[in-house]
């Protein structure tokens, strides 16, 4: 192929190995496949966040340059929604959106999880991201547009809260929406919402009942207002 030895030249972080669907960047020692690796790229100003792409195919243009085809992950704030409360730190979106760009601006590897293996992870490093919805980027509008919801505050799962889960209805609950300390909510060994509670827990917890349903008008408010125009409910 007269690709192989063009490639050589002009980039030598780059080594062409069998063919043009893998990738070796020298000086971040990685390996890079075109089926579907996701790498970290060097964002336009460099005080920004790397972005993140998932690599569609490799291809050297026709001065020997190397080039990746890449579709893009948006992270939240990079969304015509904006940042919402329930996005975890590491969530990203696949988007529709695709590109060309120079293989010289892959900063590194990373792992896009599902949303269900990165809640199984021990530990979250520094490449790890999780992808729970596919983003269209002309309307702004999520795939799945509907997704589970949660505790008293009706908000999908954000893996970096602390959740509990209650024995009777297994619903998961901040601890902060049932006013409870997030020290006291880890070292509970078990835990009943207000709605399972044994009946004589009942009276005690009688006044914060009422509080919380205080809260519950309030919050209704606020979800309308957070959530449009995507509707969030549970299945
Ligand atoms: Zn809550
Ligand atoms: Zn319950």
């Amino acid at each position: 192929m007269s690709s192989s030895s063009a490639l050589l030249a002009p980039w030598p972080k780059l080594v062409h190995r069998k063919n043009l669907h893998v990738l070796v960047v020298l000086d971040i020692d990685v390996m890079i496949h075109a089926a579907g690796d996701c790498v970290l790229m060097k964002p336009a100003e460099s005080s920004k966040l790397p972005y993140v792409a998932r690599v569609e195919k490799i291809e050297a243009d026709a001065r020997g340059q190397v080039k990746v085809r890449v579709r893009w992950y948006y992270r939240p704030e990079e969304s015509i929604g904006g940042r919402r409360q329930f996005h975890g730190s590491k969530e990203v979106f696949l988007s529709d959106h695709y590109d060309v760009q120079s293989a010289d601006t892959i900063e590194g590897k990373c792992v896009v999880h599902t949303f269900k293996s990165y809640t199984k992870l021990d530990a979250v490093g520094n490449e790890d991201y999780f992808c729970r919805f596919e983003y269209n980027s002309a309307t702004g509008g999520f795939n799945p547009d509907r997704v589970a919801v949660y505790c008293k505050c009706e908000m999908p799962y954000n893996p970096d809260d602390l959740m509990v889960q209650c024995e009777g209805c297994a619903d998961w609950f901040h601890p902060s929406c049932i006013e409870m300390a997030a020290e006291d909510a880890k070292k509970l060994e078990h835990f009943f919402c207000l709605s399972c509670a044994p009946q004589d827990d009942k009276k005690t917890l009688n006044h914060v009942a009422s509080r919380i349903s205080d809260m519950k008008v309030q919050l209704s408010v606020i979800d309308q207002e957070v959530f449009n125009p995507i509707c969030f409910s549970v299945y």
